[in-house]
């Protein structure tokens, strides 16, 4: 992939003059104007600041929620200008629009290293539209803004969308520094990693990491299964699981990878106790039982302190380790345990910690950890579980094809 400085000896050494289209992610949790988590925000402030300090004119094109392909004034990007303005120390001019007449005049109107926001491009129809044809039509209208494009949006790079790829294909294009070192990072958990190598998964859904599952058995020593997706393992193993989360029709595939890993030689390792209540409620009475002992009327709400200890160790005791999932339900404190002594012990590892996954991010800072205890914590959960799924990523192929 082409890097920011690769495309400079492309465009004739330095960006000044140039008006440079960064796609960034932006997708900020907003609680009415305030953003209640600004990392994203943060995140992409690097990769702007370098443009910024190669004399570019800098167009930042970003989404913000899900709105229908038109103007919806709660997705608006304009609280999100005002952060960026603040983390970059310099004014952040906002367009109203993203192609249209506010749009044309900002980008006509910026100097050598100004920085300018348009509105949520998702406000225009052909940024997500299935057809070919619409798509690119609107990413003909954003390459007009611009001379060249910088494809920084790591939490997008899974989505065939008009900011995304087809602009590629438009301008002269590289990737930012956010994006090089998300796959830097992924490629290391799934090229060469140094041994052991541990993977543990949590959360909620076993059909959602059927994929990674799938592929990391290949790669992984261990595989550490715990939050509400064990419970399908469990019942694949005969264990009554009372009223835990439960999918049925995922029983047969966690036995099949039970078995593959087994012969393998891969070891899964799966909680010994856990930590049940009759109800999912903050305030339940909670209680641990050994896993063949769940009552059939409680539901398992986080692994229990022996397994905790376990899981531990075999994060402390590896040299690469990826994590996807909460142990427990997190959210609530008297089920949080599981998910702290994993983020813990992750922080102690000798060698390259990820954490991947929104909720897992969200996990550690809620339980108060910094990011920096960590090796990296992914910025796009669905981007990172695709590549770790061995999928083709729309954003990152288009930008090896060149253009
Ligand atoms: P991520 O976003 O990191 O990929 P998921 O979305 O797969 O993680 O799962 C996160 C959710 O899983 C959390 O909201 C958490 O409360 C829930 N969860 C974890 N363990 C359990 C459990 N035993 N029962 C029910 N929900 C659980
Ligand atoms: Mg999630």
């Amino acid at each position: 992939m082409k890097t920011i400085d690769d495309l400079l000896d492309e465009v004739g050494g330095d960006l000044k003059g140039k008006r440079v289209l960064v796609r960034s992610d932006l997708n900020v949790p907003l609680d009415g104007a305030t953003i209640t988590d600004d990392g994203r925000v943060r995140a992409s402030v690097p990769t702007i600041q370098k443009l910024i300090g190669l004399g570019a004119r800098v167009l930042v094109v970003a989404h913000l929620g899900r709105p229908k392909g038109e103007p919806d004034p709660q997705y608006s990007l304009a609280p999100v200008a005002a952060r960026l303005s603040e983390l970059l120390g310099q004014p952040v001019r906002f367009a109203a629009d993203t192609v249209d007449v506010d749009a044309q005049r900002t980008a006509a109107e910026l100097n050598d290293g100004d920085v300018a926001l348009l509105e949520n491009v998702r406000f225009n129809a052909g940024e997500t539209s299935k057809d070919d044809a619409e798509r690119g039509a609107f990413a003909d209208r954003l390459a007009e803004l611009a001379d060249v494009f910088v494809s920084d949006g790591f939490g997008v790079v899974h989505r065939k969308q008009a900011s995304v790829y087809d602009i590629a294909s438009r301008l002269p294009s590289a990737v930012g520094g956010l994006v090089q070192a998300e796959v830097e990072v992924l490629q290391r958990l799934t090229a060469s990693p140094e041994r052991p190598y541990a993977v543990v998964l949590g959360g909620s859904k076993v059909s959602d990491k059927l994929g990674v599952i799938d592929h990391l058995m290949t790669k992984a020593d261990t595989l550490v299964i715990g939050g509400g997706m064990v419970f399908t393992f469990l019942a694949a193993q005969g264990h009554g699981v009372g009223t835990s989360l439960l999918e049925q029709d995922q029983i047969d595939v966690a036995k099949g990878y039970l078995d593959r890993a087994d012969e393998m030689g891969v070891s899964i390792v799966l909680p010994t106790d856990v930590v049940v209540a009759p109800e999912f409620k903050a305030d339940a009475p909670a209680t641990t039982v050994a896993i063949d002992a769940i009552p059939d009327d409680q539901m398992g709400l986080d692994i229990g302190p022996d397994s905790s200890a376990a899981f531990a160790e075999v994060v402390r005791g590896a040299r690469t380790v990826f994590w996807n999932g909460p142990m427990g339900v997190f959210e609530m404190a008297a089920f949080s345990s599981g998910t702290r002594a994993v983020a813990e012990a992750l922080t102690q590892v000798d060698g390259l910690s990820v954490v991947g996954g929104g909720d897992s991010a969200a996990a550690v800072r809620q339980l108060g950890f910094e990011d920096s205890q960590f090796g990296h914590i992914s910025t796009g959960g669905g981007a990172s579980l695709e590549y770790l799924e061995g999928k083709t990523l729309p954003g990152l192929s288009v930008l090896e094809e060149g253009s």
